[in-house]
C-alpha cells in the first residue's frame, strides 16, 4: 500500500483518502500531493535523523552527511514549489483582470436595459449568463487561493 501525508498535520495516510484521519482536512487532488507528500517524507526523515543522533543510535559524521542529503533535496522541492506558487499566482492575476472585464460587461448590460435599451428577456439572459461566469471565475480564484495557501505553508 503506498501512503501520503496530511498537507497540514503531516499525518500518514491512505494514497487515495480524501480527508485527514487526524485532523479532518480535504486532501489536495493531484498533482501538488505528490510535491506535498515529498516535503513532508523529507521533514520527518530530518527529524528521525536528530532523534538517532540523539539516542546516539547514528554517529555525528552519518548524521552530517545525510541531514546534507536531506536538506538538498528539499532545497530543491522548494524551488519547485516557489515555481508553482508563482504561476497561480500569475493565474490568478488573470482571472482578476477577467472577473474585472465581466463585472464591467454586467455593469453596462444593467445600464442599457435601465434606459430601455434592452427587452427584459434579453436583458435577463445576458445578466444570468454573466452571473454565472463571474461565480465560476470567483470559484477558481479561491481554489487557487487555497492551493497557495497550501504551497506557502511548504515553504516555512
Ligand atoms: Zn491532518
Amino acid at each position: 500500500m503506498s501512503w501520503k501525508y496530511c498537507w497540514r498535520c503531516g499525518a500518514q495516510l491512505s494514497v487515495n483518502a480524501i480527508f485527514c484521519i487526524r485532523c479532518g482536512v480535504k486532501q489536495p487532488s493531484l498533482p501538488d500531493e505528490e510535491l506535498i507528500a515529498e516535503v513532508y517524507k523529507i521533514k520527518e526523515q530530518l527529524e528521525k535523523l536528530r532523534e538517532n543522533l540523539v539516542r546516539g543510535i547514528i554517529s555525528e559524521k552519518s548524521y552530517e552527511k545525510i541531514k546534507v542529503e536531506l536538506e538538498d533535496k528539499l532545497n530543491r522541492l522548494r524551488e519547485k514549489i516557489k515555481e508553482k506558487i508563482k504561476s497561480i499566482k500569475e493565474a490568478a492575476q488573470e482571472l482578476m483582470r477577467k472577473k474585472e472585464e465581466l463585472n464591467d460587461e454586467l455593469e453596462l448590460v444593467k445600464a442599457r436595459f435601465s434606459i430601455g435599451d434592452l427587452a427584459l428577456q434579453q436583458y435577463n439572459t445576458i445578466r444570468l449568463k454573466l452571473e454565472k461566469d463571474i461565480e465560476e471565475i470567483s470559484k477558481h480564484i479561491e481554489r487557487g487561493k487555497l492551493k497557495l495557501e497550501r504551497l506557502e505553508k511548504l515553504l516555512q
